[in-house]
């Protein structure tokens, strides 16, 4: 069977030995006689199954020993309001930094809970780049400062996290696990599974408990991280087989070499494809200036749009998958999580060039 390159923003690719492993595994897990998906939360076997990711993510992310991982449901989105309710308890405020799609919607949703400032945004550029950020800028009385590490439409990445005099709020959703990131800089990170570390139905949140207080009022206990955390995450049915995956891929990735290992292979991953749009005179766009590309999602545009909707078809027609833009961006995108292979990445710049080619 011949699978087809796949460049899915998400969900995506899974290396393909973690697919063969849940083949595997599908009707006994860990030696009980049937599938993971047919036993308690609460078992042994699973149990063992969540101390091993636990201890398995704390070592490829160095996290703190005092800070909490929690597996949650309700993916990243859900985040943008679980956050500002666990955190707004003594001001009603937060700061944001706006580089695009998900940072804004993050904004949005905690503005139902208190004031949002945006002290920074490179909204006037077109996004193509991090914005300056001066401490002076930070309002001293906010409860966080909110970035989002890789602006998964916009293909726009940070090199490091802002100084904060603050507590520093992560989305990391689709960056986690593909770079190094210093957790200890920050007081929460947060990401869904399903980009580079997974499939969809759990979100990692990686949270330092000095930044917890009480929750707004009526705030549910599915969502006051004190109470997920005192309950490892267990409170209630968690969706199982999706900690399951995430599980197989912590060993994947140790497997691989680690978070440094993968970095490299990322950064060449990204590199090929930049390479091929700045050296097509221009038949290829990608307008985010060099230092702030994003190496998990490569967005461009061909010079004549109209040609964008053939290079997708006969993308597809060749064993490309997954190369459409985001919706509110349009155009093209070429996600390269860390299941996407170099391999994958350099099938894909040939067939640009070729495109470009003979169409140019
Ligand atoms: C995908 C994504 C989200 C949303 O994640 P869901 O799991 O769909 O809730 C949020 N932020 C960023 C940066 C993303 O890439």
């Amino acid at each position: 069977m011949s699978r087809p390159f796949n460049f899915s923003a998400g969900p995506s690719a899974l290396p393909i030995d973690v697919l063969l492993q849940v083949r595997d595994e599908l009707l006994d897990f860990a030696g009980t006689g049937v599938s993971v998906m047919e036993i308690s939360h609460r078992s042994q076997p699973f149990m063992d199954f969540a101390h091993a990711t636990d201890a398995a993510v704390r070592r490829v992310l160095a996290v703190p020993s005092d800070y909490h991982v929690l597996l949650l449901q309700g993916g990243s989105y859900l985040q943008f309001s679980q956050i500002p309710m666990n955190l707004f308890h003594k001001t009603n405020t937060a700061d944001y930094i706006h580089t695009g799609l998900w940072s804004e919607q993050a904004a949005n949703a905690a503005r139902q809970y208190g004031i949002v400032r945006t002290i920074a945004s490179s909204h006037e550029t077109g996004f193509d780049r991090v914005p300056e950020i001066n401490e002076s800028h930070i309002n001293l009385d906010a409860a966080y400062l909110h970035y989002t590490e890789n602006e998964t439409a916009q293909g726009l990445q940070f090199s490091k996290p802002p100084i904060s005099s603050i507590p520093l709020v992560c989305d990391a959703c689709s960056s986690l696990m593909s770079k190094p990131i210093d957790i200890a800089a920050h007081d929460l990170v947060y990401a869904s599974a399903q980009k580079n570390m997974g499939i969809a139905g759990v979100t990692l949140v990686l949270l330092n408990p000095a930044i917890l207080d009480k929750p707004l009022a009526a705030t549910p206990q599915a969502l006051d991280f004190s109470i997920q955390a005192k309950k490892q995450s267990l409170l209630n049915t968690p969706s199982t087989f999706s900690w399951y995956v995430m599980g197989l891929m912590m060993e994947w990735i140790e497997r691989t070499g680690g978070i440094e290992v993968l970095h490299e292979i990322n950064k060449k991953k990204s590199r090929h494809l930049y390479n091929v749009i700045d050296g097509s005179n221009g038949f290829y766009i990608n307008h985010v200036l060099p230092d702030y590309r994003s190496i998990n999602n490569v967005p461009f545009h061909i010079f004549e749009r109209n040609l964008e909707d053939l290079f997708v078809r006969e993308a597809q027609e060749n064993g490309f998958h997954g190369l459409k833009g985001h919706l509110s961006t349009g155009g093209l995108r070429a996600s390269i999580y860390n299941a996407v292979t170099l391999d994958a990445v350099q099938e894909l710049a040939l067939f640009m060039r070729e495109f470009a080619r003979t169409h140019g």
